[in-house]
């Protein structure tokens, strides 16, 4: 696939994505947008199932929405509210961690720099782009696994890793695709290019795709 190619597409996957679930940090900031939140919701995120985080999510919302809150409850408190996303103990005390660390060194503000906000524990460059695109409305690409099997199965790209991929992006994507990107891939992946055996019969993408390393569709 060209990048003529994606020009083409864009629409087509814009139209596609609208009949699928948004992921849960998408709807969350339809209506606000609430750096800190993306921050939380992104780092609950990490190896746990798109509607285990959103209850995840909304159970320690309810409990504490900023980080003096957040900062205020006890581990075990989060624990309990976060149970059962991955790792639930190791996230409850980074979460509070955090929370800290943005008191006292950012004056309770979200750091909005990429650089800034690698250097808060467990926080790495997806869940920091995803903070500045959807938490800040910046430019930024945030690549997770489905951002970096669907360039690649297209032909788009060509890379092993999340890491190559967004920045392979950034080098040949004009900057008005790249803050939709994430939330678009990961809707079409969970719905129609899924990990195994994506349903390429019914891909309105699939005149434009190289289909790289596919084995078994439907
Ligand atoms: S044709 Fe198949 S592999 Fe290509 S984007 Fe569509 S579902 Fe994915």
């Amino acid at each position: 696939m060209t990048l003529k190619d994606f020009v083409k597409i864009w629409p087509v996957l814009k139209k596609e994505v609208r009949s699928l679930r948004l992921p849960w940090i998408d709807q969350m900031t339809i209506s606000k947008r609430d750096p800190f939140k993306v921050l939380i919701s992104c780092l609950l995120s990490l190896r746990t199932q798109d509607k285990v985080t959103a209850g995840a999510s909304q159970r320690l919302f309810y409990l504490a929405q900023t980080p003096k809150a957040l900062s205020g409850l006890s581990v075990r408190r989060i624990e309990k509210a976060i149970y059962p996303v991955g790792f639930y103990r190791v996230k409850a005390r980074r979460i509070k961690k955090i929370s800290d660390v943005i008191i006292k060194k950012y004056d309770g503000r979200v750091p909005h720099s990429i650089e800034e906000l690698l250097t808060l524990e467990g926080v790495g460059r997806k869940t920091a782009n995803l903070v500045v695109t959807r938490g800040y409305d910046q430019a930024g690409i945030c690549v997770d696994t489905h951002v970096h099997r669907i360039t690649n199965r297209w032909g788009f790209i060509k890379t092993r890793t999340p890491h190559q991929t967004e920045f392979a992006l950034r080098e040949i994507l004009p900057v008005r695709y790249w803050k939709e990107l994430n939330g678009h891939l990961v809707a079409f992946g969970q719905g129609i290019c899924k990990p195994i055996s994506p349903l390429c019969s019914k891909c309105k993408i699939n005149p434009f795709c190289a289909k790289v390393g596919i084995t078994h569709h439907r």
